[in-house]
């Protein structure tokens, strides 16, 4: 069946593979991808796609990296495998490095995606709370909206619960809040107050649950997979604030955020705030290879170094921190690094608020909202109401784009059924001709759906 010659790809996929489908999906079958170079992948039928979503927000320094590859291949004749129950230095360079990309003292564990990195979080905060004398701290605070993760924990702290119903009971001690989405906020309150408002939620869960039983609040930097929703400036300052009131360990997950996309090396550095610790995956090695790091700053750490037996976190991962996925890494930070891709998110980014802004006078597009080389666009029926567009015609847009070439990605408000935010986050490395060639796609695909 592996070589049977008569069917085409996308037959046998259908036949073979179980992959995320949608009912999206399902109009449009599964494009098979055989090669990228820069912002650019071709399929099967040899037809060239400009990847507006960096695959799934991971190739941020672009496909078809040679040094990349070349890091991978001479470490695994060096060195392939060996587990992080010993060590290994490719793994101790990318902690040493991470350390300086997070500009604080942390200590770092690796896993294999963010699922992972995330899980590995919730067990650490829990346990640091045992050792530091408060065993009832075992919840988790997180905002409806958020996506975490697809594991029993990590979908749990996820706020989708179109995701979630059917997988029940997921783990427990998991709360939700508001999120903070501007756009639709109650009429007549400010930004700021509706931002220090949806942070008091936070407050109020952790005092009316009893904050003897709060281990932890997670947040990604701006809500990415659940609308692309970018806090008001003074948001993330306020929950960093209560954590610390309360003694809660504030996690950030930096899993789409991080490493440059929001034009700081980590988003929550655009908010100057402190995590506690910080998960990361995704363009820790811009997709390459799987590879996840939790990093935990050092003095939660060293609560860990009790003689007793129970005094270690008793977390293994075999695959977490394979060498040639560290090394891999090392290879991409320096990538980033020599080509200032950090600065140039920041400036791509700029470049496409400036020049998407005109969009505004669309009849359907209701918010645009950017974070860093990020977009979000969120379609609506009516600007008054703000009613969603609906699902059908934002599959028209996302359609029209495909055909000049240009993949873009939506998402959304699942609870609603919304689903009605374009989102668009190439790689970094994207040339100024790649934008020219995603703003015409984009601005031409939706004049000719206006009269939907
Ligand atoms: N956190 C966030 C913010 C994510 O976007 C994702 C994946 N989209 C995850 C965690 C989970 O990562 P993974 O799919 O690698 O498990």
């Amino acid at each position: 069946a592996g070589n049977d010659e008569t069917k085409d790809w996308v037959t046998k996929d259908r036949d073979y593979l179980w992959h995320a489908m949608s009912p999206y999906n399902e109009q449009v079958p599964p494009m098979v991808v055989t090669g990228g170079q820069g912002s650019w992948i071709t399929d099967s039928t040899g037809k060239r796609y400009l990847d507006g979503m960096s695959g799934l927000w991971c190739v941020n320094v672009g496909y078809g990296r040679e040094e990349l590859a070349a890091a991978a291949y001479e470490q695994l004749k060096a060195l392939a495998y060996y587990p992080l129950t010993q060590s290994h230095r490719p793994a101790i360079q990318l902690a040493e490095k991470l350390n300086e990309w997070l500009e604080g003292e942390y200590v770092i564990f690796f896993s294999n995606s963010g699922s992972d990195a995330n899980e590995t979080a919730f067990k650490i905060a829990r346990q640091y709370h045992q050792q530091n004398g408060e065993p009832s701290r075992y919840k988790f605070i997180s905002r409806y909206r958020a996506y975490h993760g697809s594991s029993m924990g990590a979908l749990a702290a996820t706020g989708q619960a179109q995701r979630k119903y059917m997988y029940e009971p997921l783990g427990g001690g998991f709360l939700h809040v508001r999120p903070p989405d501007s756009y639709r906020r109650p009429e007549g309150m400010s930004a700021e107050a509706f931002s220090l408002f949806c942070a008091r939620e936070i407050e109020e869960k952790i005092v009316w649950e009893g904050k003897e039983t709060i281990a932890g609040v997670i947040v990604e930097p701006a809500i990415t997979g659940g609308g692309i929703l970018v806090p008001h400036p003074s948001y993330l300052p306020e929950v960093q604030r209560i954590c610390v009131k309360h003694n809660v360990l504030l996690i950030i997950d930096e899993v789409i955020c991080g490493f440059g996309r929001s034009g700081e090396k980590f988003g929550h550095m655009n908010f100057g705030i402190k995590p506690d610790i910080v998960t990361m995956a995704k363009g820790l090695t811009s997709g390459y290879l799987p590879l996840s790091a939790t990093a935990v700053r050092k003095d939660i750490y060293e609560q860990f170094k009790g003689a007793g037996a129970y005094d270690h976190f008793r977390h293994i991962n075999t695959f977490g921190g394979n060498p040639a996925a560290c090394a891999l890494a090392l290879k991409n930070l320096e990538i980033m690094e020599r080509e200032g891709l950090v600065e140039r998110s920041r400036a791509l980014g700029q470049r496409l608020e400036e020049q998407t802004a005109e969009l505004l006078q669309h009849p359907f597009t209701g918010d645009l909202r950017s974070f860093g080389f990020m977009l979000g666009i969120e379609l609506v029926a009516d600007k008054q109401t703000k009613e969603p567009l609906p699902l059908a015609a934002v599959g028209k847009i996302i359609a029209g784009c495909k055909a000049k070439g240009l993949l873009i990605g939506k998402n959304g408000d699942t609870v609603a059924g919304f689903n009605n935010v374009l989102t668009i986050a190439p790689p970094l490395s994207s040339t100024d001709d790649d934008v020219d060639f995603l703003l015409a796609a984009l601005k031409q695909t939706m004049e000719e759906v206006k009269p939907l």
